[in-house]
C-alpha cells in the first residue's frame, strides 16, 4: 500500500520548496535527501565557531513588490534574519583596476553608472527601466501563452550578449555592468537574456546576506513541512526508481528498502533521475538522449578563508574583482590562472567591525579536476593549494592585508559539488540554457511517467529565485496554477502557528 501521496528526491532548495507547496495543499509529502544534512546548495558548514556558505551568498529583490518577496512570503521566510547589503554599493566591480559601485535601486543605479560613463547616461536609463519591466512581469512567467517584449517566454529566445552590445557603444560599461554576475557563467554565444536580466534586476532592486547562512531556509522550510504533517529524511539515498504499467511505483532507497507513493519529484540532475530509471520503462531513448548530451554550466572553486580575529573589517558589499578585461567568456573559465573572483564576508556573528572569515569564489571548469574524479591525492591537494592562492593574489589587490590575516583555508571544488549534490561534472548551475537552442535546453517538469516530474535549477533559471519559481511551476502541473498564484497573491502561510 502506498504510504505517502508525494516522494521527492533531494532536499536542495526546489526538493523543500516543492514538499511545502504540496503539504500547503493537503498532500502528505515525504523528502529523501542523500546527505546527512538537508539543503544541498545551501548546506553550510562549520569549523571551529566559524560557519562557511557553500552554494548561497545573496539573494535580491526582498522587498515588497519586488521580485523574491512575494515567494519568500508564501514559503514563510521573510522573517529569518536577513540584513539588506550597503544601499549605496551592493556590489563593487573592479576592472582595470578601476572600482565601480552597484547601489540599490533603479533611479540610484543609473544615476551612478551615468556618473562613471556620462556619455551613456541615456543607454543606461533605458537599460535600467528595461530591467524593471522585466521585474514587473514575474508574475507572467507564471502563465503559460501571455507574451510581451517583457516575458520570459520572449527574453529567454533572445542573446544577453547581443543585447548588451546593441544597448551601449562603450565596451567597458557592457563589461562594468556585466561584473556583478560574472560568476552564473556569461557565456556570449549562448546565455538568454532571460537569465540576465532577471536576475541583475533583482540584485538592483535591494540584495540580501542572511545572517548565519543559507541553510537557514533548508531548515525553516523543513520545520514547516514537518508541521504540516511531511516528513524529511536524510542519508536516503535513492537508488532507483520502479515503475510498472507506465506509472512510477515506489523507488528504493540505499539499494535496499522500497518506499510508494502516487507521485515522485526528481530535484536531482536530470540525466542522473534517468540513470535510475530501468531501461524497460516508458521513458524514450531520444529523451534519455537529449537529457545526456545536454552540456552543464562551469563548476566553482571556492577559498573559505577562516581569518585572524579582528584583521579584516566587514564590508557589507560583495567585491568583484578582473585581472583580465571582460567578465564574458574569458572570466577565468576559459583562459589560464585565476582572472576573476568574487569575495562574498560573513556577517559578524555579534554585530561587530570585523568578519571572522570571507569567501573567494572564481569559476572552474569540470576538465580542471576530472583526473581526480576517481581518487583523490597529494597532487589534488596541491592543486587545490595553488589555487586559493592564485585567488587571494587576485584579491589583495583589493585587500592589501589580506594573506597575513589568513588563520586557515578551506576549499572546494567542481568535485566537492559532484559529490555534495550530485551535479552533473560539478556544475555550479546545471544544464546550460542556449537562447538559440531554447526548445533543447529549456525542459518540462514533465516526464513521460505522468506522475514523475523534475524540478531544481536545471529546468529554468538557476539560483534561489530561479528555483522557487521552478518549484512552482513544477506543483502546477498537478494542483493547477490558478490556486497557486491566488495563494501566491494572498501572502503568507496557512498552518496553525
Ligand atoms: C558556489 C555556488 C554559489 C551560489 N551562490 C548563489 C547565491 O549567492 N544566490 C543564489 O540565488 N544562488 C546561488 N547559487 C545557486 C543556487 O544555490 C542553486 O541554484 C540552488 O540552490 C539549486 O537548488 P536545487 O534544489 O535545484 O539543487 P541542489 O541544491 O543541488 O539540491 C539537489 C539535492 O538532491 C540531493 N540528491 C542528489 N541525488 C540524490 C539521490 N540519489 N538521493 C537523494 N538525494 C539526492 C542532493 O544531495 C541535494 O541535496 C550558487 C550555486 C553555487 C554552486
Amino acid at each position: 500500500m502506498e504510504k505517502y501521496d508525494v516522494i521527492i528526491i533531494g532536499s536542495g532548495l526546489s526538493g523543500l520548496e516543492c514538499a511545502y507547496i504540496l503539504s500547503r495543499k493537503g498532500y502528505h509529502v515525504c523528502v529523501l535527501e542523500q546527505n546527512a544534512h538537508i539543503g544541498g546548495c545551501l548546506q553550510t558548514f562549520r569549523r571551529g565557531k566559524t560557519t562557511f556558505d557553500t552554494g548561497f551568498h545573496y539573494v535580491g529583490g526582498l522587498e515588497e513588490g519586488q521580485s523574491l518577496h512575494a515567494l519568500f512570503r508564501y514559503f514563510d521566510l521573510l522573517d529569518l534574519p536577513w540584513q539588506k547589503m550597503d544601499e549605496d554599493g551592493f556590489s563593487e566591480v573592479i576592472i582595470q583596476g578601476k572600482s565601480y559601485m552597484f547601489p540599490s535601486g533603479h533611479e540610484r543605479f543609473a544615476d551612478k553608472m551615468a556618473e562613471y560613463f556620462p556619455h551613456q547616461r541615456q543607454q543606461i536609463v533605458n537599460y535600467t527601466s528595461f530591467l524593471k519591466k522585466v521585474g514587473e512581469n514575474i508574475m507572467n512567467s507564471f502563465q503559460t501563452g501571455v507574451k510581451n517584449d517583457f516575458t520570459a517566454s520572449t527574453l529567454l529566445e533572445r542573446s544577453a550578449y547581443d543585447f548588451l552590445q546593441n544597448s551601449f557603444d562603450d565596451p567597458l560599461l557592457i563589461n562594468v555592468l556585466s561584473g556583478a554576475s560574472f560568476t552564473m557563467e556569461l557565456c556570449a554565444e549562448k546565455l538568454p537574456l532571460y537569465v540576465f536580466a532577471q536576475i541583475n534586476n533583482s540584485f538592483i532592486q535591494s540584495a540580501w546576506r542572511l545572517k548565519g547562512g543559507g541553510s537557514l531556509i533548508a531548515e525553516k522550510l523543513a520545520d514547516n513541512i514537518r508541521r504540516m504533517g511531511g516528513e524529511v529524511h536524510t542519508n536516503a539515498k535513492v537508488t532507483r526508481f520502479n515503475e510498472h504499467g507506465g506509472l512510477m511505483k515506489s523507488v528504493c532507497v540505499n539499494n535496499g528498502e522500497e518506499i510508494a507513493g502516487k507521485h515522485f519529484i526528481s530535484s536531482m540532475h536530470p540525466a542522473l533521475t534517468l540513470s535510475l530509471i530501468p531501461e524497460t520503462s516508458n521513458i524514450r531513448n531520444i529523451y534519455r538522449k537529449r537529457i545526456n548530451n545536454m552540456e552543464n554550466t562551469h563548476g566553482i572553486f571556492t577559498a573559505h578563508l577562516q581569518l585572524k580575529p579582528d584583521t579584516v573589517p566587514y564590508l557589507n558589499r560583495n567585491i568583484n574583482i578582473f585581472n583580465g578585461t571582460s567578465p564574458w567568456n574569458d572570466a577565468g573559465v576559459r583562459s589560464s590562472g585565476t582572472t576573476a573572483a568574487l569575495v562574498s564576508f560573513q556577517m559578524p556573528k555579534s554585530g561587530g567591525a570585523y568578519t571572522s572569515n570571507i569567501d573567494i569564489l572564481t569559476p572552474m571548469l569540470w576538465q580542471e579536476v576530472a583526473q581526480w574524479a576517481n581518487g583523490r591525492g597529494a597532487a589534488y591537494s596541491a592543486f587545490k593549494a595553488q589555487k586559493a592562492e592564485e585567488c587571494v593574489h587576485l584579491v589583495s589587490k583589493r585587500l592589501p592585508h589580506l594573506k597575513d590575516s589568513i588563520e586557515r583555508i578551506y576549499t572546494s571544488t567542481p568535485l566537492t559539488y559532484r559529490d555534495y549534490t550530485g551535479t552533473y561534472e560539478g556544475s555550479a548551475y546545471g544544464i546550460r540554457k542556449d537562447y538559440s537552442h531554447l526548445v533543447y535546453t529549456l525542459l518540462s517538469p514533465q516526464t513521460q511517467i505522468p506522475n514523475l516530474l523534475l524540478t531544481g535549477q536545471n529546468l529554468n533559471l538557476h539560483g534561489v529565485l530561479g528555483v522557487s519559481m521552478t518549484s512552482f511551476f513544477t506543483c502546477a502541473k498537478w494542483v493547477g496554477m490558478e490556486s497557486l498564484i491566488k495563494e501566491l497573491e494572498n501572502g503568507g502561510p496557512v498552518y496553525p502557528r
